[in-house]
């Protein structure tokens, strides 16, 4: 008995991730520990189904809500597949919609996909490069076919044989369940080609396929969001060697998901950016021009007379652009109160003086002023998560 290991570290996300994020974190492991890209290697089998297991509860609100409450204990009454005693082909199929056109092997009895393994990898960008859009060079390996035997495996001169177990058919036929029912498999001795290699290729060790490097320049538009992905049509794998030894048929799509690297000047909330800027109580009390960074440019924020700290201010279409419309957000300024933590003795003076003019020290005793107090205090949290 195997010990479980936490399901968000299986996957590798945040206890937060959102569906999106889990999703993209199951595609890459079921990608990186595919049986087909790691033959006889019973680890990679193992974790592939480590991931399913961890992707069929976390990608259930009602499971991930028991998990998250009990743990594993949580799931019992509400018990998932057996993945470790299932067959790879069989998640496959189950997770078809999300591993897309991952499952190039026939699969028992399936009808055979022609189409190759997609392929996911992360590009990079900067703030900047999410205002104006850019073009990244994406490196990627991938299981090209062989160009010295052409996919088929055999060596140059030779060529592939018929497979006798199945007689070239690719697949066998099983009594099942005592005789009731006739099961159709792949061969286990060609795994479904119908062929076998009497001299393998040396280059591909008979296998067909070869891992090939590839650079290719993808544009990134404008306006791009963290975790959001770019399907680059057919840069994925051909169709196995099993059901396609030249390659032909549909190749995978290459998914290139997008991260923004974050701006410690700013905080991005959609299309607008939210800035803090620090603020003295003389330029509040009497008003000032302060000068604001915006991601291109500058910018002079007017800050009338008599503003309180915590004021937003908006500054037009200094955020980023829309993915979609490509009209740009706003910038939003928020004034901060910072009080000097030494005076000179010049400056305690003049303070002192001033507060003797003040009527009373504190002049707004309203619930306003508790309000925006608790806001600064519990970082604009409600009252309830205060409470905890
Ligand atoms: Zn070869
Ligand atoms: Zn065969």
């Amino acid at each position: 008995m195997t010990i479980t290991r936490d399901y968000y570290e299986v996957l590798s996300v945040e206890r937060t991730a959102d569906g999106g994020e889990v999703k993209r974190a199951y595609r890459r492991l079921a990608m990186k520990y595919h049986p087909d890209r790691n033959p006889g290697d019973p680890e990679a089998e193992r974790l592939f189904k480590e991931a399913a297991e961890a992707y069929e509860v976390l990608s259930s609100p009602d499971r991930r809500r028991l998990y998250d409450q009990y743990g594993h204990e949580g799931l019992r009454s509400r018990p998932g597949h057996d993945f470790r005693s299932m067959h790879v082909e069989d998640i496959f199929s189950m997770f078809e919609d999300i591993l897309g056109g991952f499952g190039g092997r026939t699969g028992r009895g399936r009808p055979q996909q022609r189409r190759g393994y997609d392929l996911e990898t992360e590009v990079t960008v900067s703030m900047m490069e999410v205002l104006t859009g850019t073009e990244c060079d994406v490196e990627i390996d991938r299981q090209d076919v062989c160009d010295t035997c052409g996919g088929s495996g055999a060596r140059p001169g030779t060529t592939p044989e018929t497979c006798t177990t199945c007689n070239g058919n690719g697949q066998v036929q099983q009594a099942g369940l005592g005789g009731m029912f006739r099961m159709v498999s792949a061969c286990p001795t060609c795994r479904g080609r119908g062929t076998v290699v009497a001299e393998r290729c040396d280059d591909c060790r008979g296998h067909g396929r070869a891992t090939a490097h590839r650079s290719l320049l993808v544009r990134i538009p404008a306006g791009i969001g963290d975790g959001q992905a770019i399907r680059v049509t057919g840069e994925g794998e051909p169709p196995s060697p099993e059901v396609s030894p030249d390659g032909s048929g549909t190749p995978g799509d290459l998914h290139v998901v997008i991260r923004v690297q974050s701006d410690e000047r700013f905080e991005r909330d959609g299309d607008n950016l939210i800035v803090v800027e620090p603020v003295a109580f003389t330029q509040l009390a009497i008003g000032a021009t302060v000068t604001i960074d915006t991601l291109d440019g500058r910018h002079e924020l007017e800050i009338p007379a008599g503003t309180q700290t915590n004021e937003l201010f908006r500054i037009a279409a200094a955020g980023l652009p829309n993915l979609r419309s490509g009209k740009r957000g706003d910038m939003v300024v928020i004034v901060r109160l910072v009080v000097p933590r030494k005076l000179t003795e010049r400056q305690r003076a003049l303070l002192g003086e001033y507060a003797e003019t003040e009527d009373t020290p504190v002049n707004e005793t309203s619930g306003s002023f508790w309000e925006k107090f608790k806001d600064v205090v519990t970082g604009g949290r409600s009252q309830d998560d205060k409470e905890q």
